[in-house]
């Protein structure tokens, strides 16, 4: 019986829809076929390296566990009527599940039989990563309808041994310390979580590919949640003290106002340029501190032994809201249809102008005395006026030019303006500060 899928190509730049459409339905497990032809399409997007790791291999506290593939997890009555199958949602069984088949009571399949508490019209996304045990997912009118007294379960599932795989984009800038762009790709058939971090990630890199220079060098890490951070980071160890700081990517499709998790530092060169871009897009908008807004790959860059600076971006709602962290989560429902247009491409431009504060953050220092006669070097001073008097009276050759706009209030284009036009004519000097 044929059990596997053509593999999904994309066209060459391909845009961030294109991308999700061509990916999202694939059974993206940790180690899986279906995450390995999804990295193998994206890798196709941006020069990337595709590193693996093998079943069994340490990577600090963690092991890589196995492959897992699902042919096919069916419900059925017990004269063959389908109630549910794997081939039309992945969702259906839950990640992992040990390979089961047999005939069950009603009460036995209960328990196993998982629905969403709150959305009846969703199958809920369920794991058991750490656990050897099996389930499946339906959605509440399924389950209800159950009334016979016995089922048959087959779960064609196999473990076997495998490879975890990390997809790596690199763009060398005139210093060898970087900036990380994080996301996860193994959610099966979603879309917010967690594909939606991966297309920004990329349009994010690809548009970066495009500067005639860099200052920074940039890496966009593709991975399984948690593990592939671990794999990636101890197999990497030497690159560790060149990460300036990073942005975990994920949820940007949803519409709800961004949300900027700062890292565990909370005040790294990454962490002032996210909130600074926030506050200038003037949208709605949230900062939280660390692992109080949502809890991904960044926990790893920021632990003991590694400590790099990770921030997270998402558009999650408020943690106590009922829909937290957004309506769809871990669901069938986590679709293409639910993806609010323009979501994407705003949250792209805004990581994109984090960027740019990096690239362009320094510490100017006054080769002047006393108050700048503005007319006499040409500044729009009838527009400028607050912000030329705050830029002028900030310059200590201390304070960064992202950190001046951030004191001030002054927007950093504005900011920027003022300063190039001072560097112009000579009037400041500039050092480019080690970004902590
Ligand atoms: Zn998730």
């Amino acid at each position: 019986m044929a059990d596997t899928i053509t593999p999904p190509t994309l066209p060459p730049n391909a845009s961030m829809i294109q991308m999700i459409e061509a990916l999202w339905r694939l059974p993206r497990d940790l180690v899986s076929e279906g995450y390995d032809d999804a990295l193998r399409a994206l890798a196709g997007q941006l020069p990337m390296t595709i590193h693996e790791y093998p079943t069994g291999t340490p990577c600090f506290t963690w092991t890589v566990p196995e492959k897992w593939h699902c042919r096919e997890a069916r419900l059925e009555t017990l004269d063959g009527r389908v109630l549910l199958t794997s081939r039309d949602n992945p969702l259906h069984v839950a990640s992992y599940s040990t390979p089961f088949r047999g005939e069950i009571t009603r009460e036995e399949l209960l328990p196993r039989l998982h629905v969403h508490p709150r959305l009846p019209d969703a199958v809920p996304f369920r794991f058991f990563y750490y656990t050897r045990d099996w389930g499946l997912c339906c959605t509440q009118a399924l389950k209800d309808s159950l009334a016979e007294a016995r089922y048959r379960v087959v779960i064609d599932a196999a473990f076997s041994p495998g490879t975890l795989k990390v997809g790596e984009a690199v763009l060398p800038g005139q210093s060898d310390d970087c900036f990380v762009f994080c996301a996860h790709l193994c959610h099966p058939a979603m879309v917010n979580d967690d594909l939606s971090g991966v297309a920004v990630g990329i349009d994010v890199m690809r548009r970066l590919a495009r500067l005639p220079r860099r200052r920074y060098t940039y890496r966009l890490v593709i991975l399984p949640e948690t593990i592939g951070s671990a794999a990636y980071l101890s197999h990497n160890e030497a690159l560790i003290p060149t990460m300036r700081g990073g942005l975990f990517l994920e949820m940007l499709g949803t519409g709800h106002g961004h949300v900027l998790q700062k890292s565990a530092p909370g005040d790294s060169i990454m962490d002032r340029c996210a909130a600074l871009a926030l506050r200038d897009d003037g949208r709605e908008h949230a900062v939280g501190d660390f692992l109080t807004v949502i809890l991904n790959d960044e926990r790893m860059f920021n632990a003991p032994g590694i400590r790099v600076p990770m921030a997270s971006l998402s558009r999650t709602l408020p943690q106590g809201h009922p829909e937290y962290p957004f309506n769809e989560y871990h669901t069938s429902l986590d679709c293409p249809e639910r993806l609010v247009p323009g979501s994407l491409e705003a949250s792209r431009d805004l990581v994109l102008a984090i960027v740019d504060m990096l690239e362009y953050d320094h510490v100017p220092t006054p080769l002047f005395k006393g108050e700048l006669c503005f007319s006499r070097y040409g500044f729009d001073y009838a527009r400028l006026k607050m912000s030329l008097m705050q830029v002028l009276f900030s310059l200590d050759g201390q304070t960064s030019a992202v950190d001046i706009a951030r004191k001030t209030g002054s927007p950093f284009a504005v900011v920027r303006e003022c300063l190039e036009g001072m560097a112009a004519h000579g009037l400041i000097d500039k050092a480019w500060p080690t970004p902590v």
